[in-house]
């Protein structure tokens, strides 16, 4: 049984972390307005790498049901450990190796970090055989990422290959094309590098008009990712605090 210290701990972390919800949820909505958008446009992602599953306890408790994790170890403990929380759902935001693509495919709804041939057809024979073994019951929605800069360090697929790409998750059978996702490089202006992924979205949907989604800002920048379209802000370090160690 938990002793009084630690319910008070968890209690203040509840009460920090519902503060923090109403202040992000309050600057989401100011935005869209700004943008002259409908607040119901944008959706938030929970971003929770580093951060412990209680406190995914707390914001499910707050009647959050998405988060978003990138490292594959981390997540796949976590997802373990959640079981009970009936209607959650995983999104897989982090850069993936084709070898984990097996354990993301059991358990995430949308992997947002596709950017090559090699790692969609790794995630559909993942999500292929996690279909078969009743461990999912609908495709793995999946979202390309691009790179702005092409600067292969960072992830993301070249702009030039997009298009090539989007064809074959759209006709991957366990796969579903959901849209794009993108992290500005750390030197960009971030109107610029939106306004550049807005016009792939754009390119993209004239050929794919389901690919709906564009996942893009974050805590620092997701303003400016709203005034250009984005459906779906990923908010870590605005909502839970400064993450415990630094991500790479
Ligand atoms: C960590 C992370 C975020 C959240 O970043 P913050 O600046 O803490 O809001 C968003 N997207 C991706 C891909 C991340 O890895």
């Amino acid at each position: 049984m938990a002793n009084e210290a630690q319910v008070t701990f968890e209690g203040e972390r509840a009460e920090q972390l519902a503060g923090s919800l109403r202040a992000l949820t309050a600057r989401i909505d100011a935005a869209c307005r700004a943008a002259g958008r409908a607040p119901g446009e944008v959706r938030l992602l929970p971003v929770t790498k580093f951060h412990p599953a209680s406190d995914i306890e707390i914001l499910y408790g707050l009647g959050l049901r998405e988060f978003g994790e990138s490292r594959e170890q981390e997540a796949s403990g976590k997802v373990a450990q959640l079981r009970h929380l009936s209607r959650v759902r995983w999104e897989f935001i982090g850069r993936l190796q084709r070898n984990k693509a097996k354990s993301v495919a059991r358990w995430a709804n949308t992997v947002y970090s596709v950017d090559s041939d090699r790692l969609a057809s790794a995630l559909d024979a993942g999500a292929r055989a996690a279909l078969d073994a009743g461990e999912r019951d609908t495709p793995l929605r999946v979202l390309l990422q691009v790179s702005l800069d092409a600067d292969p360090a960072r992830g993301g697929a070249y702009e030039a290959e997009l298009l090539a790409l989007a064809d074959q998750v759209e006709t991957a059978a366990s796969l579903q094309l959901g849209g794009l996702m993108a992290i500005p490089p750390l030197d960009a202006e971030p109107d610029a590098a939106f306004a550049q992924l807005a016009r792939l979205h754009t390119s993209l949907l004239a050929e794919h008009p389901q690919a709906t989604e564009l996942s893009a800002g974050m805590s620092n920048d997701l303003e400016a990712a709203i005034r250009h379209g984005s459906t779906c802000v990923r908010v870590g370090t605005a909502l839970m605090g400064a993450r415990p160690i630094t991500s790479a």
